[in-house]
């Protein structure tokens, strides 16, 4: 019986920026239908809450080709940094440089 070692590095973990220069971080194994259930019944609460609030959102940095827990890992770690998202949102980078 051959046993076949599969690494499956389809996971990444994305950092969404909001209209109200809030951010959140997540990860998925498939972005767009992750992205389908943020606008829908099944997105996380802080989302839906924004979009209720009347904000939307863009997709400013993924981190793809991880395993499902380096995805998490690097997730956890984002989460933890307290002002962490301004420094790697492309977004807020920008404005901070035109400002
Ligand atoms: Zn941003």
């Amino acid at each position: 019986m051959d046993i076949v070692m599969t690494v499956d590095k389809s996971f990444c973990t994305y950092l969404l920026h909001f209209t109200d220069q809030t951010h959140y971080v997540g990860m998925t194994g498939n972005l767009p239908r992750r992205m389908r259930q943020h606008h829908g019944s099944q997105g996380a609460r802080y989302v839906k809450r924004k979009l209720t609030q009347g904000y939307d959102f863009v997709v400013a940095q993924t981190w793809d080709n991880m395993t499902r827990s380096e995805a998490m890992k690097l997730e956890y770690k984002l989460k933890k940094r307290g002002r962490w998202h301004y420094r790697y949102c492309p977004i807020c980078i920008e404005e901070t440089i035109n400002e």
